[in-house]
């Protein structure tokens, strides 16, 4: 089956490549095409992704319902404490205060909220309709700050002023406000942030357990389990660890040019990742502790020879299917690409909502002849994809859901909302035991254009 070529906009080419036809040259990190229904969320959702976990903060949304409706417990970050960020906090404005204006109703929002709550920070999103009326939320945050004696953070992120890239980059500074205000008195030599693990179904604390065993302490998590009072002091802390491409990495850049905090880009998940991310922290640290390499040897051996009995019984069966990937930041991508061959799968499909021209060039390298690579797509376009692949299994998020089951294809959750954590060594071992369970399910044999085949 081929692609139906009428879906894919004239406009939209020159972000999609099949590897093997042509020279590389993907277009990415533009605007949306208007009218194409991009995967993609907006501004203000992807800094309310990055700060979401925060979880002994108050999150207010200024805006209409609408924005908040996706913000209600939805996520799977989870806290080892309070958890104030599970709620969802609007302003809720309406007519009226479009036309005469919300910073009043922002300002009583906050003075309730904080007297019922009690929360160590708050964080107020602006969204598009705040944009547009022009509130001024700095002044009445700054205010509401020195009335409560905690810090409220405005968060830039009218979500018509960019895309999903620009929200991250707005949680990044609204983060950067506190850092350097916190005591640093305490923190050892071998401690790092752990940056871009939102903990979701607890991967933090199995990330902070592998750097623990190495002897390492984590001053702040960012975001996953997160505390205000560990952002404030985390300009302490030796080496930021930073997991994705996007999302933290701009707080990262931050630190380094206003506190000299070193970072290294890392990732967590599919064994080699996960391996080579412990051995360059190590190797960052072998200087100041020289038994640091041995320790982390020994807790690699000791996970592998846990993981790959598992793996191989997985591998049996899967070997030969095929997968298609299209996830929020590209560096995920990579790491499942890599996953999939190790389980003996496929990849013939792969794309990201926020990649940069740099990611698709490493995804072009690491990927097989005729795998699609696309930037930015849309439910059309990836329906197509996936009907002519003829994938076994659908790698992606909420939004990638439905399109999978509709076309009768298997899916896995790798996004915010996951509730198995499929990070470290013990997520391959999750992972591959999903895919396994989704792709062979006895209910695609009720698929008539699979003919029974399973
Ligand atoms: S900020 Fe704008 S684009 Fe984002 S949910 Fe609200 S109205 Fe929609």
């Amino acid at each position: 089956m081929s692609t139906d070529v009428s879906v894919i906009h004239t406009e939209r080419k020159d972000q999609i490549h099949r590897k093997g036809e042509g020279d590389f040259d993907l277009s990415c990190n533009r605007d949306s095409l208007a009218g194409a229904v991009s995967q993609r969320a907006c501004v203000f959702c992807g800094s309310r992704v990055v700060l979401y976990p925060i979880a002994d903060a108050l999150h207010l949304v200024h805006g209409p319902i609408g924005c908040a409706a996706y913000t209600w417990d939805i996520r799977g970050a989870l806290s080892s404490g309070p958890e104030l960020h599970r709620m969802s906090f609007s302003t809720d404005l309406q007519e009226r205060d479009v036309i005469f204006g919300g910073e009043e109703k922002l300002h009583k929002a906050l003075d309730e909220l904080i007297d019922r709550h009690a929360p160590k920070a708050a964080f107020v999103y602006s969204t598009c309709i705040v944009g547009i009326i022009g509130d001024d939320i700095e002044t009445v945050c700054a205010s509401v700050a020195e009335k409560k004696g905690i810090p409220v953070v405005p968060v830039q992120s009218e979500g018509f002023k960019g895309n999903k890239r620009a929200g991250y980059h707005a949680a990044c500074k609204a983060m950067f406000r506190l850092m350097g205000t916190g005591d640093t008195s305490g923190i050892p030599i071998l401690g790092i942030n752990i940056l871009g693990d939102f903990n979701l179904a607890g991967e933090m604390w199995i990330i902070k357990d592998y750097f623990r065993r190495m002897g390492i302490e984590t001053v702040a998590c960012i975001t996953g389990d997160g505390r205000v009072d560990d952002l404030r002091r985390a300009h302490g802390a030796s080496l930021n660890v930073v997991q994705c491409s996007g999302a933290t990495m701009d707080l990262a850049d931050m630190m380094k040019k206003s506190f000299g905090v070193p970072h290294l880009r890392v990732s967590y998940f599919g064994v080699e990742d996960m391996a080579e991310s412990l051995y360059s922290v190590a190797h960052f640290f072998q200087d100041k502790d020289p038994g640091i390499m041995d320790r982390t040897r020994a807790l690699v051996k000791e996970e592998l020879s846990r993981l790959y009995p598992v793996l191989q019984e997985f591998r049996k069966a899967l070997t030969g299917k095929k997968a298609a990937i299209y996830v929020g930041g590209a560096f995920k991508a990579f790491s499942l690409v890599r996953a999939f061959r190790l389980l003996g799968m496929q990849v013939v499909l792969v794309g990201s909502q926020t990649g940069t021209d740099e990611d698709y060039r490493e995804l072009y390298e690491i990927t097989d002849e005729g795998t699609i690579i696309v930037d930015d797509s849309n439910p059309l376009e990836l329906t197509s994809f996936l009907k002519e692949k003829d994938v076994d299994v659908f790698v992606g998020g909420v939004k990638e859901r439905p399109i999978a089951y509709k076309l009768g294809v298997g899916f896995c959750d790798h996004n915010h909302e996951r509730k198995e954590p499929l990070e470290g060594f013990i997520g391959m071992a999750n992972f591959a035991r999903e895919v396994h369970s989704s792709v062979k399910s006895p209910v695609w044999r009720f698929v008539p254009r699979r003919n029974g085949r399973v």
